[in-house]
């Protein structure tokens, strides 16, 4: 009889054994971010840990075709991107696992995250136009950009974007695809030219007054208020900022955020690093290195440019809802030649 059992015994000792001895020692992170800044970040996880960041940046799309791929035999752990629609197809996908996190849950307000991935700093889109040809009271508002009186003074980025697919895709929601459409052939009809470059690009035709009023993310903004090159400082001090929509519901806000991975096999690893990206001294980071707002409230960094910039009133539609309407603006830019 004993000899009988002791095969049993041993393999669930030996199970036993593997799990006590299976805390991770690495973690696998495929990341879409690619802010050099974030290097800093990466690092003081491992030395707080002692778990190592396998990192693999590539663009968002090949990096959601390789897990798939993958598939079962992902080593990925985490993927983290920019954009809420993004995250929320990656969900879509199935890609994800839900985790369970007080810490997240207390930290993260309820409309920076979903059940299975998490916004870790904000982004705003705002208004940006030349001060020698416009007021800010001319551009107070999306709206304001559409208007007829605009017309040959915009710039902006390629309406297939994440950025413009998100922003429409909030407008969507809050005024109706009619209304949005409406808006979007508006401001196609005001170009100076057409969609191309970056963000930076278009504040920097601002500046240059090639065009009177642009679209963008405030985090290109403080980078050029904080640069070493002094034409770009000089750039900022031709443009102003407007926080659009104050009256309604606020400025549009964007993420960059991620999630663990289904497959991933190293769980206990991938949770500890998604708690680590909330902690006090990584959302500071994402404010002093990258320019972007923390998405844990009280938390203080220290950012002269975030500072310059002041308080306003962001929209608190749920980022995992602009993923809802991200075809419809696709298509909507598609029509109204906002390419
Ligand atoms: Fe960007």
């Amino acid at each position: 009889m004993k000899s009988r059992r002791h095969p049993i015994l041993l393999a669930l000792l030996s199970a036993i054994a593997i799990t006590a001895n299976a805390a991770d020692k690495e973690l696998n992170l495929y990341s879409a971010r690619h802010y050099q800044t974030d290097e800093a970040l990466y690092r003081n996880f491992e030395k707080q840990t002692g778990i190592k960041i396998n990192r693999i940046e590539a663009k968002e799309d090949e990096l959601l075709e390789r897990i798939r791929n993958e598939g079962a035999a992902s080593p990925a752990d985490i993927f983290i991107t920019v954009d809420a629609a993004r995250l929320a197809k990656a969900d879509e996908l199935g890609l994800f696992a839900p985790v369970k996190s007080r810490l997240l849950e207390s930290r993260i307000p309820a409309h920076l995250r979903s059940s299975d991935w998490f916004a870790f700093s904000t982004r705003a889109r705002v208004i940006v136009y030349n001060k020698a040809t416009l007021k800010a009271a001319d551009v107070a508002n999306y709206e304001d950009l559409a208007l007829p009186r605009l017309k040959g003074q915009i710039c902006m980025r390629s309406g297939s974007h994440p950025y413009n697919i998100s922003l429409l895709a909030s407008l969507i929601h809050h005024r109706g695809a009619s209304n949005a459409e409406a808006w979007a052939r508006g401001v196609a009809t005001n170009f100076a030219r057409g969609p191309k470059g970056g963000d930076t690009d278009q504040i920097r035709a601002v500046a240059a007054g090639e065009c009177g009023v642009t679209i963008a993310n405030t985090y290109y903004l403080a980078r050029m208020m904080r640069s070493d090159k002094a034409e770009d400082r000089k750039a900022m001090e031709q443009v102003g900022l407007v926080w659009p929509d104050q009256q309604r519901q606020g400025a549009h806000i964007n993420i960059s955020g991620g999630g663990m991975l289904k497959t991933a096999p190293h769980k206990e690893a991938a949770v500890k690093f998604l708690e680590y990206l909330a902690s006090d001294q990584a959302q500071i980071h994402f404010a002093d290195g990258n320019n972007e707002w923390p998405v844990v409230p009280g938390v203080k960094a220290d950012n002269p440019a975030l500072s310059a910039m002041g308080k306003f009133k962001a929209d608190l539609l749920p980022v995992s809802t602009l993923a809802k309407n991200a075809a419809e603006a696709q298509r909507i830019f598609d029509r109204v030649g906002w390419r």
